[in-house]
């Protein structure tokens, strides 16, 4: 992969010397605005031309454009993604248009840094895509920015990132090397979230799960995805939060995968239990995530029609995606099951 990787505690201290390899003078800085402070304050040695601080989840259009033109009007010749997926999201869709570098410096497990894939939301539903020129170019893993994520959100993002691994083990694009990386990310997430969840600060454990993200984002990237993300991704255009679905659909969707045997007996294995879907269910419930559909935004009205959409143009997937048992696998998630 063509991204420069810098990893370990104090990495961030990096910054400056990888904006200057790119030979970049004008950084646009991206953050979240709940973010902003401790991304100016992270960047206070470089040279700034400008920060968006209104990086927002699904990438919407509107704040795309102006964050692109806010890129034009600096002049800026790099941008520097200080966040989690949404932020580098945003990073992205500046890249998409106009080619601008990225240096990015995740401090969520979504993975995003290490993939060519793009998403930008307009009219409810949200467009995605591949292209070479959004994947970073320089990605710095720095453990200790990540010690104040919230354990909630640390579990469920964890969570989309084993999706990630679990699905690129099954994937009609998949390879024996992209297989290794997938179980070794399973592994270092199962092992490293209940230790965030009980001691957040746990640095050891949160480089653990970054180093299982960097696997998951490298592994999504190289193969296609399975029912697991197409649902997660209809899902989102219910205006469900993103990590929180993966965390709710992934049993669920692995259980419905149950013919990909082999596939399934590699995450068991890399999560040291007999059965993947209740293996990650029983995961789930220890890390306290939220279990239901129902309880993260979701209507039971709304579960035909996105089993519809979903049967409608289905991802390649091991089982074939049909309405009906779709239909039964989303009312299983609405209500918590155990699969
Ligand atoms: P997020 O980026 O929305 O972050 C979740 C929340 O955590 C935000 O409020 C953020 O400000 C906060 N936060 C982030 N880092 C923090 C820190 N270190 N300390 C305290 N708070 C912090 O969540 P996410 O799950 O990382 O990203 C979701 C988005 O990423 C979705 O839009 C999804 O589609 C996209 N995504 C894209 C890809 C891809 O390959 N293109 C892969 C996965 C996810």
């Amino acid at each position: 992969m063509p991204a420069r990787v810098v990893f370990g505690a104090g990495a961030v201290s990096q910054l400056a010397a990888e904006v200057e390899r790119l030979g970049a003078t004008r950084v646009l800085l991206i953050s979240t605005p709940g973010r902003a402070d401790m991304v100016r304050s992270v960047a206070r040695d470089l040279k700034i031309a400008g920060i968006f601080d209104q990086a927002v989840m699904h990438t919407p259009i509107k704040a795309v454009e102006a964050a692109r033109e806010m890129a034009k009007s600096l002049g800026a010749d790099c941008c520097i993604t200080i966040g989690g997926g949404s932020t580098i999201g945003f990073g992205k869709a500046i890249a998409l248009t106009s080619a601008l570098p990225i240096v990015a410096v995740p401090t969520t497990y979504s993975g995003s840094e290490m993939t060519t894939i793009w998403g930008i939301s307009e009219g409810g539903a949200k467009k995605t895509g591949r292209d070479p020129k959004v994947m970073p170019r320089a990605v710095i893993y720095d453990p200790q920015l990540t010690l104040d994520l919230p354990a909630g959100v640390s579990a469920a993002s964890g969570m989309n990132a084993m999706a990630h691994c679990a699905e690129a083990l099954y994937s009609h694009e998949g390879n024996p090397i992209v297989s290794l990386m997938a179980e070794e990310g399973i592994r270092a997430l199962a092992a490293s979230l209940p230790l965030i969840v009980q001691a957040p600060r746990d640095l050891e454990a949160r480089g653990s799960a970054l180093y299982g993200a960097w696997l998951a984002g490298l592994t999504i990237s190289t193969t296609g995805n399975g029912l697991h993300h197409k649902l997660c991704h209809v899902l989102g255009g219910f205006g469900l939060p993103h990590a929180e679905t993966h965390a709710v659909i992934l049993p669920h969707a692995l259980r419905y995968n149950s013919v990909a045997g082999e596939a399934l007996r590699r995450i068991a294995r890399a999560m040291g239990v007999q059965d993947a879907p209740s293996g990650i269910w029983q995961l789930e419930q220890q890390l306290g995530l939220p279990m239901k559909l129902a309880d993260i935004g979701m209507k039971k009205d709304d579960l035909e029609r996105a089993a519809r959409i979903a049967a409608q143009a289905p991802y390649p997937n091991p089982r074939k995606v049909e309405y009906q048992p779709v239909l039964e696998l989303l009312h299983n998630a609405y209500e918590g099951v155990r699969p």
